[in-house]
Order: C-alpha cells, then structure tokens, then sequence
C-alpha cells in the first residue's frame, strides 16, 4: 500500500506515520517526492492498513500498489530518480557515460583508459577485477590487485568506478574500492547478493540476465531497494533469442517501457548487446535519442590484445568519435550526455 501524505504535513507527521506502519510488522519506506512524501508500506495486511491509517495526522489517502514491484514502481514515485556516485550521475535528464574495459589488466591499462574516456566525455570508469567467465579456464580477473588499480585510476583522474561483485562474501571488499557495484546478468537473481548490496552504502548497476523479463529484473531491484539502498540503475544488456548474428539481442524499446513503469534509471550496455564493436557507436548514439539515463561502452587501449571481450571493444579514437555524436543528439533531443569536453 501507498501512504499519500498531504501537502503539509510536517516531517514530524511523516515520522509518526512510518513509525505506525513498523509497528504494524510492515516495512515503511519513506520517498521523499517533489511534490509530496509518500510511505510505502510493504507487507500483506490491506484492510488493517487502509482503516488505521485514514485518520492519522498529515495523511492524504491511502492506496494499494498494483504492480508486482513496489517500492521501484513509478506509482509510488512519479517523478525520476537521479542516482549520484562521485564523479557519476544518471538519470532525470543526465545521460552518465560508464567507459572502460571489460577487465582490469595492468594498471598502465587501466590509467592510459581512464584518462582517453574522461579526456572524451565520459563521467565513471568500468573495469572487471572479479570477472565471472562461462569458461573456467578463461582469466577470471585480478581480484583485489585489479581493485587497487582502479582506485590509483580514481586518484589520477577523479572518475568514479564501476566494477562488479560476483558474490555475497565479496561486497565488503569490493566496496572498499568502488564507487558503483556492478552485479552482472549471470547474478541478477541471486538473491542474497542482491540483499548484501543493498545494505552497503553504494550506488548499484543491476544488468538484466539474459533470460530474465522486465518484471524480473524490477522485482530483482526490488531486493536491493528493500534493504535500504535506493541508489539502483537497472541495465538492458541484451537477451538471448535464436538470432546468432548478434551476441545477444538488444531491445532498446527497454528504456521507454521502463520509463513507465519505474522512477529508476536505466542503463544501455551495447557492448555486451551486440558483441561487435562495429555496431556499438550507432547503438550507443541510439541509446542517447531515445533518452537512456546512461551507457555502459567497453573500451580498450588495444582491443586486438584484450584479455576478455576485446571483438566488442572500442578503441580509444572510436570511442571519442562515438561521444562526440553522442553529444549532438542529447543536444538535440534535450538531455545531457556525459561531461562538457
Ligand atoms: C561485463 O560487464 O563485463 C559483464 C560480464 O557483463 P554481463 O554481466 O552483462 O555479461
Ligand atoms: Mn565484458
């Protein structure tokens, strides 16, 4: 249920109001909106719900949530959420630019990487220590080696970096150094991860399995966002389907449909999308028309030599060719892509 609070109510009546929705064995989650706040309160006693709470002090109405997911759901939170990590922000307008490569390999790479994107637009790092491979015999990343490489990358250049964690014991560490968590397709329903993450105090990139529905991938966030973390970026990185001319496939209508059903970001990965590096600058500049709150680019010095996913890596001129015609239509269309070069 939804806990429309009025106009005026004070914080303290705010307050009162979630504090009353605890003690009913509920999870109150206060979203402090433009307009109004509301309480969502989440947990299955409608009725009890809907009689104490219409005479409390400072509330407007109280209403029943219809989708699946709640507290991601745009009827609980109608206007856009921005989600801020340093040097990072996405949404509401902001188009972030996440650049780097698949896997962090040496700290020249990482530095001469970070320094090329940031020089080209872009406002976070990538970059894989722990990477989760198909294969276990292909490189599996550098691990907390590669961490400290990044954060040398973060000191020299000031870009927040995006790495991803593969599991729950992990998180600790791997927030120690990152500024956005990443959790890949592989573990968007793993589930304790998810809930891990959600209790640390960093900014999320949920990537949509390549298997998973939308309703999936929300109801996914929705662990994250129930634990108290409300900075959550979902990306579209592409579906499995029976076209094989294409890594996965790329449905882009995702941003659009997302916009309506939820007030979180979402991210467009066209590297991962498409696994051809010739097809990800127009995915990319796509992407940006129709108003994506970010793109995730894999990009690489010397994609010929990469240690994982180098047939879909940009190098670096591309990926500053690409930017700049990714600048003219957020231009165009009204939004902000990356930072001013
Ligand atoms: C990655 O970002 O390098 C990655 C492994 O992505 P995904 O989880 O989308 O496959
Ligand atoms: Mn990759």
């Amino acid at each position: 249920m939804i806990i429309v609070m009025k106009r005026d109510a004070t914080g303290e009546m705010v307050q009162h109001a979630a504090e009353k929705v605890e003690k009913l064995g509920l999870k109150a989650h206060v979203i402090q909106g433009t307009e109004r706040t509301v309480i969502a309160a989440i947990g299955d006693k409608r009725e009890e719900m809907r009689e104490s709470f219409e005479t409390v002090a400072g509330v407007s109405k109280v209403v029943p949530i219809l989708a699946p997911y709640k507290v991601a759901s745009r009827e609980v939170k109608p206007e856009p959420t921005l989600v801020k990590a340093g040097s990072l922000e996405v949404g509401n307008g902001k188009c972030g630019v996440i650049a780097g490569p698949c896997s962090v390999e040496s700290e020249d790479q990482i530095v001469q990487t970070a320094r090329s994107v940031k020089a080209a637009g872009a406002t976070a790092l990538r970059g894989g220590a722990f990477k989760p491979r198909t294969s276990p015999y292909s490189f599996q990343g550098l691990k907390e080696e590669g961490l400290k490489m990044l954060a040398t990358a973060r000191e020299e250049t000031g870009l927040a970096i995006v790495t991803e964690v593969v599991a729950s014991e992990d998180v600790a560490l791997v927030a120690k150094y990152a500024d956005v968590l990443q959790i890949g397709a592989r573990n968007m329903q793993n589930y304790r991860l998810l809930e891990e993450v959600g209790r640390v105090d960093r900014a999320v990139l949920l990537k949509r399995g390549p298997s998973a529905t939308i309703d999936e991938l929300l109801l996914a966030a929705e662990y994250i966002l129930n634990e108290g973390n409300s900075r959550v970026m979902l990306c579209e990185r592409g579906i499995r389907t029976f076209e094989s001319h294409t890594r996965f496939t790329l449905p882009l209508a995702t941003v659009t449909y997302l916009h309506q059903k939820t007030h979180l970001p979402v991210v467009i990965d066209p590297s991962h999308g498409t696994g051809h590096a010739s097809l990800v600058p127009d995915m990319c500049v796509a992407s940006v028309a129709i108003k994506a709150d970010g793109i995730i680019v894999e990009v690489h010095p010397e994609p010929d030599e990469a240690m994982s996913d180098g047939y879909q890596s940009l190098d670096l001129p591309s990926f500053t060719e690409t930017m700049t015609r990714c600048r003219a239509v957020a231009n165009a269309v009204g939004i902000q892509c990356g930072a001013d070069v």
